[in-house]
């Protein structure tokens, strides 16, 4: 495993996986990991084409595996697909997540079994899957985007907060595992992120609350983030580069917020 370590492609000679990146954060981040020198592998629904252009500018190699990561066998088979087209892999970020906005005594069954599934348990899996290898070779990071949900809950979203929840515990406990490798897993946990998962949302919490879309960004989604700003996702994205380079070698266990204030309350 080649590691140019140097200023202009930190990352050089890694091989990453981003779960759910052709869209959103997810496509931020790939395209960060491949800016820093990073092969990529993207996962996600959808037309693929436009990501896996937009990344392989970058110039560093990019495939493309299709999976429904809310499937633990096909997640766990995700890792191996990727594993054999990059020739192995040194980052994992989980990021891949879908939200349903709903009162509890309403909430859909099948929604709760799905939000868990994508959100929390496609974690547990492609980590169980991706740590043998980057055991074998003492190296790796895997990073899961969490969510400022993941440490305050808010009402009608039971299930993304109860699975991001998860994710602080699942991370915090592979952490704990791995902290005498070079294997870090850390958490990053975004607050108010301008995406097609958040325009969802505001259709979302306008039906459930009653009141205009422009109504819910101002009084309901930027009312919990005090700095009344949608964070970039670029700026997730450089976290999650951050996190990927030697520097970040000590910080493991931990839940990043990049939440415009929201957690500070
Ligand atoms: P998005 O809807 O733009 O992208 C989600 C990605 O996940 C897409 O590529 C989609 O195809 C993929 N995906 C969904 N279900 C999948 C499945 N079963 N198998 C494989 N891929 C699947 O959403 P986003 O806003 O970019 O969110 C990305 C992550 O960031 C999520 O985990 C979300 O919870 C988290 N997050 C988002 C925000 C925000 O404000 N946007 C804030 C905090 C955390």
């Amino acid at each position: 495993m080649a590691n140019a370590q140097n200023g202009a492609a930190p990352l050089a000679g890694r091989r990453a996986a981003v779960t759910g990146s052709t869209s959103g954060i997810g496509l931020a981040i790939a395209n960060a990991l491949a800016a820093a020198g990073a092969d990529v592998a993207l996962n996600g629904f959808g037309d693929a084409q436009p990501a896996i252009a937009e990344v392989s500018a970058h110039g560093t190699r990019v495939i493309f595996a299709n999976a429904d990561l809310s499937d633990g066998d096909a997640a766990e088979a995700w890792v191996r697909e990727v594993q054999a087209g990059l020739g192995g892999l040194d980052i994992l970020v989980n990021n891949a997540g879908i939200q349903h906005v709903e009162a509890i005594e309403t909430f859909p069954n099948d929604k709760w079994n799905a939000i868990l599934a994508i959100n929390l348990s496609s974690n547990f899996h492609t980590m169980k899957a991706a740590i043998p290898a980057m055991k074998a070779q003492n190296w790796g990071r895997i990073v899961n985007i969490a969510s400022a949900h993941g440490l305050v809950a808010s009402p009608f979203k039971s299930a993304y907060v109860a699975a991001k929840h998860g994710v602080l515990g699942l991370t915090k406990t592979a952490a704990l595992e791995l902290a005498e490798t070079l294997i870090t897993v850390n958490a990053i946990c975004p607050g108010f992120v301008d995406t097609p998962l958040v325009q969802g949302q505001i259709a979302d919490q306008a039906k459930a609350n009653n009141m205009s879309e422009e109504q819910v960004i101002r009084d309901v989604i930027l009312a919990s983030q005090p700095s009344k700003r949608f964070v970039p996702p670029a700026d997730v994205a450089a976290m999650v580069a951050y996190l990927c380079s030697e520097a970040a070698g000590g910080i493991t266990g931990s839940a990043l917020s990049i939440d415009g204030g929201w957690t500070a309350r």
